[in-house]
């Protein structure tokens, strides 16, 4: 039992996830809340990051899961790196004391479709990006009407004086708004009318992203060089993120596909042929040997119909069929007809009753409501006695 799920709750999955569920939905967050792309999404994309951090590192997620975010502040465990840092390393965009003559890398993500990364394709994506001013070159206005700030003397920074207390005075330094710490400025009808003097401006650019068979949730596809574009400075690259949908069917395990598959009763006894609607539109029949039983949880599998492989495509993983076993409703067959069924399967185990024993009605069960109440007794109960040992979670741990 969980004792606390606001980290689970911030990242949108339940406090069963697996580590690539995590992932998976921290990616989609960040992406999202990323001050980049969400200025005004406040301190979200901080709560997200706390949260994958400690989440993403089992030893800080088994604390958490026992004590809380009290657990991890008394443990020294919280707030290691900035938010900033997290989204780095998560995404590969790191080493910036390199890559410090190098514009920032612009981070996209891409819904793709299953049918997508199994047969590949090519998508065309609108960008908007920053380019250097055609008109001005990136000069910002016409070349040698370039003047000192008059404001700031040329400085780039405003020097303030301030009184603190008797007799006592502060400077305080700020960047020059009127130049924005350059120095030097356009008279305003020396400055480019196109940019406004910003040097650069906003312009839409296609890129083409090709789509290999096999891809997979979370590949980065990079551009390089195409990021926002600044004088000066080498523009960062554009990195698209493969954000796989889900698929109505089939469910993707690493190079394997799962699916379900209702048989009938009669079907999981006396065989079946069924047909199989791959992702490139193929049609496969599978069918039982004559005298197989498939029973309700059985797992088959077709080899080599599963993902292709990327780079690799002509291997493929397996497809695995998880068969359910659909039971006819009550009263399906007259009674006086069930003799004659139960003549033909397998015979029942006979049973003595004997004086001692009791009788007692078997009464239905409504499954939903059964479990609700019983998460919530137990969230009651762990809430309860915040002192006591959690022998239900160690013993599931171990
Ligand atoms: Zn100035
Ligand atoms: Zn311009």
């Amino acid at each position: 039992m969980v004792h606390e799920t606001g980290y689970y709750d911030l990242l949108g999955v339940s406090p069963k996830a697996t580590q690539d569920e995590l992932k998976k939905a921290y990616r989609k967050l960040a992406l999202k809340y990323h001050p980049d792309k969400n200025p005004s999404g406040g301190d979200k994309f901080k709560h997200i990051s706390q949260a994958y951090e400690v989440l993403s590192d089992p030893k800080k997620r088994d604390l958490y899961d026992q004590g809380g975010e009290q657990a991890i502040k008394e443990g020294g465990m919280g707030g290691g790196s900035s938010p900033m840092d997290i989204f780095n390393m998560f995404f590969g965009g790191g080493g910036r004391m390199q890559r410090e003559r190098r514009g920032k890398n612009v981070i996209h993500q891409l819904g793709v479709t299953l049918e997508e990364m199994y047969k590949g394709t090519t998508r065309k994506l609108g960008l908007q990006k920053n380019v250097i001013c055609e008109k001005c070159e990136g000069y910002g206005g016409k070349k040698g009407t370039l003047e000192k700030c008059s404001t700031c003397k040329g400085k780039g920074v405003q020097i303030r004086v301030q009184q603190i207390g008797p007799g006592m005075i502060q400077q305080i330094q700020s960047m020059c708004s009127d130049c924005q710490g350059q120095g030097e400025k356009f008279n305003s009808k020396d400055r480019c009318k196109n940019c406004n003097g910003h040097k650069v401006e906003r312009k839409k650019k296609i890129i083409e992203v090709n789509i290999d068979k096999g891809m997979k949730d979370g590949q980065r596809i990079t551009f390089q060089g195409e990021g926002d574009q600044e004088p000066g400075l080498e523009p960062g690259d554009v990195i698209i993120v493969l954000d796989q949908k889900d698929h109505d069917v089939f469910q993707r395990q690493d190079n394997h596909l799962v699916m379900k598959m209702k048989i009938k009763l009669v079907e999981a006894l006396c065989g079946f042929k069924k047909t199989i609607h791959t992702l490139d539109n193929r049609t496969l029949i599978i069918s039982t040997q004559p005298g197989e039983v498939i029973k309700h949880g059985d797992i088959k599998c077709v080899q080599n119909e599963g993902m292709p492989l990327y780079r690799d495509p002509y291997e493929k993983g397996e497809l695995f069929i998880h068969f359910e076993v659909e039971f006819p409703d009550n009263h399906f067959l007259p009674e006086h007809l069930m003799y004659q069924l139960e003549r033909l399967l397998p015979p029942r185990e006979d049973l003595m009753i004997t004086d001692d024993m009791e009788e007692v009605e078997l009464s239905g069960v409504d499954v939903q409501s059964q479990q609700r109440s019983r998460s919530r007794e137990a969230y009651e109960v762990d809430g309860d006695d915040d002192e006591g040992p959690r022998g239900g979670v160690q013993c599931q741990t171990q």
